[in-house]
């Protein structure tokens, strides 16, 4: 059900399931919509674009994968087409971050076969005027 997300990923696309019914997005990927209850759902491009809903800044990390990583941003993005998801938002200015700050979706992040979705800051720059 979720194969159209990480094509998406692997070309640079976030895409999002919306319903042909009713017209909402959802996320992550069901056989039918969490609205209405259609089993009508579609794959759409999403634009890649959201504000940080919530967030935490892990400082220090014993998990190997991303030992080396930290200080790093988990957040929970809300898409402009509604649906949140988890994700990391990467910067070197992590104590920047902050709650409907806006963020745009980067492609490059690989793990074994797949792409994952992370996040960057869309107006770096406008950090500085906070
Ligand atoms: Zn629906």
């Amino acid at each position: 059900v979720n194969e159209q997300y990480w094509a998406g990923a692997a070309a640079g696309v976030l895409r999002l399931q919306r319903c042909a019914r009713c017209g909402s997005h959802q996320f992550y990927p069901r056989p039918l919509c969490i609205s209405c209850g259609a089993e009508d759902v579609v794959w759409v491009d999403t634009c890649g674009r959201g504000v940080v809903h919530t967030f935490t800044i892990v400082r220090k990390s014993g998990t190997p994968a991303v030992v080396g990583d930290a200080p790093f941003v988990v957040a929970i993005v809300e898409l402009e087409e509604g649906p949140r998801l988890t994700t990391n938002v990467r910067t070197d200015r992590v104590d920047d971050v902050y709650i409907g700050m806006p963020v745009t979706a980067c492609f490059d992040v690989k793990r074994g076969e797949r792409t994952y979705p992370i996040f960057v800051p869309e107006h770096p720059a406008a950090d500085d005027k906070r």
